[in-house]
């Protein structure tokens, strides 16, 4: 019998669901002097999803980017972890369920994430590639080598075509930043690589529904990320909404464009699990009060992506990293605190700015006021997602990398591992759970 073999203490239990930015942090903070604690995750590590798109580009080792949970926990103390997925929660008998058994808790905080969005469209999802897990973007690894491999290997140029065009849908940071990478490799990399092909051929698009590129940041950084893509060779396409792909042709609103691959980073929704109440979630996400308590329940909160605090908006803080540590952080220090009798604070999100990078010294960053383009907005960039990866090791992995990369215009990692098969679905690629 499948049992998760969590031994009964006097301890109240809080289960946290997802090792991601918020999760983590709670688990970090929380005290184990009150509380037995446990982790359950799908993955046995945690990712780092900012840099998924240079796992997908042939610039960093998947392994730099992830970092295993329980080594992140060796020393805490009444902390368990299980690799594991919850499918449900019980609410009235305070018991989650997963797939290796039923767990009872007295606290609950739902930190699941958010996946890909594809607003209904059933045969985008099945077609388009999406980077939300680092499975995921070693399949675009892989499928990106085999294009250019099996553009070699035809003389239909039809075929050839539709096999080097690459259409990003999504103007956001990650659509902005792999239409960048990708332009890197076009520019200095694949040339040497496959001196037989010409390579000028291959195209990279970047469509985007609205009238500018990263919409949660200033017009300005929009139109400077716009005019740093088209010198890298990227087109822009704004105002363009994808209505159908069929694995060989992306349907839009403008031009119909041959393409065997359509990267999907068009938007998200929450991870959620079954029993959450019905009128506690809105648009894919988990409706929470102040506290990241769940509205109608007394001890199941949701924090980071998949939560939305509707107080502060009608879409809650922005769905980044920092909004989910900061809420695990809260959340962390308001249940030590009502362990020893005292009140909860209300969260606060302290903006912390946002940038994005494209391409060898070139970014645009907002902090605050301050606005940053250029060389000093692309160090900032790399300082900040240096010094925010998890583990010593995959830090210095990264800057490795990066130093050697930028003197040598070389990305190392073209390696097809885990060839990347092309079905009628490219979910059947993945490991389960992915
Ligand atoms: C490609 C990409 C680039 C990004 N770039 C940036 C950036 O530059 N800056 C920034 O601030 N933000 C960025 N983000 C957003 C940022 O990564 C998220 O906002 C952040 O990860 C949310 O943290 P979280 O803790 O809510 O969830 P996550 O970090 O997604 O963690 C969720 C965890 O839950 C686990 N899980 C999910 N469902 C289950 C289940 N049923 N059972 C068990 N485990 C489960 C997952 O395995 C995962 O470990 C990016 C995201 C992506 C995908």
């Amino acid at each position: 019998m499948k049992s998760l073999n969590i031994p009964e203490t006097n301890l109240k239990r809080v289960v946290i669901i997802g090792a991601g930015f918020g999760g983590l942090e709670v688990v970090k903070k929380l005290s184990s002097k009150h509380y037995q604690i446990v982790l359950i995750d799908k993955n046995n590590y945690h990712t780092f999803q900012p840099l998924l798109y240079q796992v997908a580009t042939a610039g960093l080792e998947p392994d730099s980017i992830a970092y295993p949970i329980r080594k992140i926990f060796k020393s805490k103390k009444n902390f368990y972890f299980r690799n594991t997925v919850a499918q449900n929660v019980d609410t009235e008998k305070k018991e989650l369920h997963t797939e290796d058994g039923i767990l009872k808790f007295d606290v609950l905080v739902i930190a699941t994430g958010s996946t890909s969005n594809y607003f209904g469209n059933k045969r985008i999802e099945q077609l388009a590639m999406p980077m939300k897990s680092v499975p995921e973007a070693l399949n675009l690894r892989s499928l990106f080598l085999e294009n250019f491999e099996a553009s070699l290997l035809t003389s239909d140029l039809t075929e050839r075509e539709k096999l080097m065009n690459y259409v990003i849908v999504g103007g956001g940071p990650t659509g902005v930043e792999l239409a960048g990478a990708m332009a890197e490799l076009k520019n200095h990399v694949l040339p040497n690589d496959y001196p037989d092909l010409d390579i000028r051929r291959m195209r990279i698009l970047l469509l985007e529904g609205g009238d500018s590129l990263l919409k949660a940041m200033n017009k300005k950084a929009g139109s400077q990320a716009e005019e740093y893509l088209q010198k890298l060779g990227v087109e822009v396409w704004l105002n363009t909404f994808v209505n159908d792909y069929d694995g060989d042709t992306v349907t839009t609103n403008n031009k119909s464009l041959p393409a065997k691959t359509l990267i999907w980073a068009a938007g998200v929704t929450g991870n959620l699990l079954e029993g959450i109440p019905k009128e506690s979630i809105d648009r894919g996400r988990i409706l929470v009060n102040d506290t990241n308590l769940i509205d109608g329940t007394n001890s199941i909160y949701a924090i980071g992506d998949i939560a939305l605090m509707n107080s502060v908006g009608p879409m809650g803080d922005p769905m980044v990293a920092q909004t989910a540590i900061q809420h695990g952080t809260n959340l962390a220090y308001n249940l030590n605190a009502l362990a020893q009798g005292k009140s909860p604070r209300p969260f606060i999100y302290n903006d912390k700015g946002s940038m994005a990078t494209i391409g060898r010294n070139r970014a645009v960053a907002e902090i605050g006021q301050i606005k940053l383009k250029g060389i000093l907005a692309w160090s900032t960039w790399m300082f900040v997602h240096l010094i925010t990866l998890v583990g010593f090791r995959n830090k210095m992995v990264a800057l490795l990398n990066w130093v050697q990369s930028y003197f040598t215009y070389d990305k190392g990692i073209r390696l097809i591992i885990r060839p990347f098969k092309k079905s009628k679905n490219v979910h059947d690629n993945l490991p389960p759970h992915s």
